[in-house]
């Protein structure tokens, strides 16, 4: 296998496409908490060539948007992205189809932690690395858990 060279993740798991896997609901459920359109989304790809965080994901937000579109909640839920996103805003302001893509995180972040999916919480921070860590960092942590 290759090395990784370019803004394309490490690894992204292949979409599969099974009656057992697909999640009827699911799209629905992210719409209602984004107030957004998930079929809006034509697959650009713009979202995911600005996202300054793309190489940490282990899926990208284009990927992410194609995953809810198809009903495919487990590789979302149960991975990092929605974790390591920023919530910076750039592939909102990117996308052509006017998609607010951080709120379909934000969403994405609240169906995980409502189906108790483990995630990075304020008890895992000692006292040290709080002191060491930047401020905005905390507080980028906090808002992810409190949407
Ligand atoms: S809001 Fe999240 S997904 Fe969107 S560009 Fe920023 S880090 Fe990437
Ligand atoms: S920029 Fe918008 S339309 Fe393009 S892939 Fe991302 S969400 Fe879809």
């Amino acid at each position: 296998m290759s090395e990784n060279t370019g803004l394309a993740p490490p690894k992204s798991p292949p979409i599969r496409l099974t009656r057992e896997i697909v999640n009827a609901g699911f799209k629905q459920r992210v719409n209602e908490l984004s107030g957004q359109h998930m079929d809006a989304c034509y697959q650009c790809g713009n979202c995911s060539s600005g996202c300054p965080l793309a190489q940490e994901m282990d899926i990208l937000p284009s990927r992410v948007m194609r995953l809810v579109q198809l009903g495919q909640s487990d590789d979302i839920i149960n991975g990092g992205t929605i974790w390591i996103c920023a919530s910076c805003f750039q592939c909102t302001v990117r996308c052509p189809k006017g998609i607010d893509i951080q709120a379909v995180m934000d969403a994405l972040r609240q169906i995980a932690m409502e189906e108790g999916v483990d995630h990075f919480g304020p008890d895992q921070i000692s006292p040290e690395l709080a002191a060491s860590v930047p401020q905005p960092g905390l507080v980028g942590v906090y808002r992810k858990l409190a949407t």
